[in-house]
């Protein structure tokens, strides 16, 4: 039996995780991940960068993102500089 509160959620449809229509969701949206400064430089210099509990990684791309900063946000349609929370009126689409 569906209780009337969750036939009002379902009408309305509720989500409890949205896709806002924001640059970072949008399918237009570019970055490039790039590894922390001394990270590069083990790897470029050792030949591999270690870090504490989490592995040892021969390639920059090898890195888990959590370990990498994102940088060079923009927008590939506009052309501009943006930031991920950032928005316009005309041209988001959701990511496939
Ligand atoms: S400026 Fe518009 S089209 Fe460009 S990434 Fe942001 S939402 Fe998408």
């Amino acid at each position: 039996m569906v209780s009337k509160l969750q036939q009002t959620k379902a009408t309305c449809g509720y989500t409890h995780s949205p896709v806002l229509p924001v640059c970072g969701t949008c399918a237009h949206f570019r970055s490039e991940m790039q590894p922390v400064a001394w990270m590069a430089q083990d790897i470029a210099t050792k030949g591999e960068v270690s870090v504490y509990g989490v592995g040892v990684f021969k390639r920059v791309e090898d890195l888990p993102d959590n370990l990498r900063k994102e940088t060079g946000l923009r927008c590939g349609l506009l052309g501009f500089a943006v930031k991920k929370m950032g928005a316009c009126k005309t041209s988001w689409v959701p990511r496939p």
